[in-house]
């Protein structure tokens, strides 16, 4: 089985409401959520699919042009042999030498469709073809987006009321601004629902430890990334000093950076994202290698329709780690690419496709219609931006202290 054909797709989704993201542009700026869907048709007739995300500056058309670049390589590919192909696609586009995060997400769809191919291959769901699943379904978080406490107490409970246990806040702004709102939260969901912040590298050692030396009141189930990733003795000087669980976010986005903090004991859990490093081998890779220190996992997200979404489920049902709620800005899209429309919630939680590969099938009008809408309403047009100037701008250029 070779790969005899690559398409590339670039769709554009409705969301039900704009999130502001740590991205700025792009995926969740507003509006249509923005992803380029890649087939591999292979000389035997299978079509394996994948998901790349939008990330550089909220132009789909440089994703397509990172996996364009790479077209030779991939066409003609033998599926099976995915890991070497990985390891080729690296050292022709410099990743080899100069680091993987930077681009790797734009091959990620590619990534995802060898891994489809070989699922349908073999006639399985790909968590079986990796040992089985754990899980029959995995649990996912509520963002609720900054804004004032008040409204933000009322996302809060609306989230709880639809059967999430876990809501997810950024923080970084300012402490007392920052202690407000998560006091906001707690105090309207009461002490059940777990509550995880984010300060996206915001703060220096000594701010990390008075903020959450203060926002622990609140009972957090983690702090996402506090200090700079890049500094993982400073990660480990402030886990040893607060009482709350420190999450590895920007520190753990491949299985090298995912080695150093499990050996400088710099965080308490990993999030992962299979869009990073080696792909989907290497989340499961550092899966395991956080499972061997005894740290759970989850994954981050870019904005996932169905595809991309499946892969994940796959992943998180073939490692015993993923025990705790995952990102996703899924429950927010209006409609999705493939057949049946979007996954259904149950409460948190989505259930792990059981069909072959990543379990999810393309549904060719859908893709038609976001595909047009793309064309109709994205294309040509300036990036989008959040609504809110403030996070926008003063999240982004904020200065570490
Ligand atoms: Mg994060």
């Amino acid at each position: 089985m070779k790969v005899a054909d690559l398409r590339t797709t670039i769709v554009a989704v409705p969301q039900r409401r704009a999130y502001p993201s740590s991205w700025r542009r792009s995926y969740l700026g507003s509006t249509p959520a923005l992803a380029v869907i890649v087939e591999l048709e292979t000389d035997d007739g299978l079509v394996g699919i994948g998901e790349s995300p939008v990330v550089y500056a909220g132009r789909p058309e440089v994703t397509v042009a990172l996996i364009e670049g790479v077209r030779e390589l991939v066409v003609g590919a033998d599926p099976f042999h995915g890991d070497v192909l990985r390891r080729l696609l690296q050292a022709e586009t410099g990743m080899a030498h100069l680091g993987t995060a930077g681009i790797s997400w734009g091959l990620a769809g590619i990534d995802m469709a060898i891994w489809d191919l070989v699922g349908r291959a073999c006639g399985q769901p790909l968590h079986r073809l990796w040992g089985g699943a754990w899980r029959e379904r995995s649990p996912f978080y509520a963002d609720i987006p900054p804004g004032e406490p008040a409204a933000m107490a009322d996302d809060a409970r609306a989230w709880v009321a639809r059967g999430f246990t876990t809501l997810y806040c950024k923080v970084g702004f300012g402490i007392d601004l920052d202690v407000a709102r998560v006091r906001a939260v707690r105090e309207a969901v009461g002490d059940g629902p777990r509550i995880r912040v984010d300060a996206n590298q915001a703060w220096g050692p000594g701010s990390a430890r008075s903020a959450i030396a203060r926002l622990a009141e609140y009972g957090l189930e983690y702090i996402e990334q506090p200090v700079l990733a890049s500094n993982l003795e400073e990660m480990a000087e402030v886990r040893r000093s607060v009482p709350v669980p420190i999450l590895a976010h920007e520190a753990a986005l491949t299985p090298e950076l995912c080695l150093q903090v499990i050996a400088r004991r710099a965080a308490d859990a990993l999030q992962l994202d299979p869009r990073f490093g080696d792909g989907i081998a290497g989340a499961r890779a550092s899966a395991l290698a956080a499972e061997a220190a005894g740290l759970p996992v989850v994954t981050h997200t870019f904005g996932e329709l169905g595809v991309a979404t499946a892969s994940v489920l796959q992943l998180h049902a073939a490692h015993r780690n993923f025990v705790h709620a995952n990102q996703t800005y899924y429950w927010n899209l209006v409609d999705d690419v493939i057949a049946g429309g979007p996954l259904p919630f149950d409460g948190p939680f989505l259930q792990v496709p059981t069909g072959p590969g990543l379990g999810v099938e393309l549904d060719r009008d859908r893709l038609a219609e976001h595909a047009a809408r793309y064309e109709r309403e994205v294309r040509g047009r300036p990036p989008s931006v959040p609504q809110d100037p403030f996070y926008a701008r003063d999240y982004l250029l904020r200065p570490r202290v």
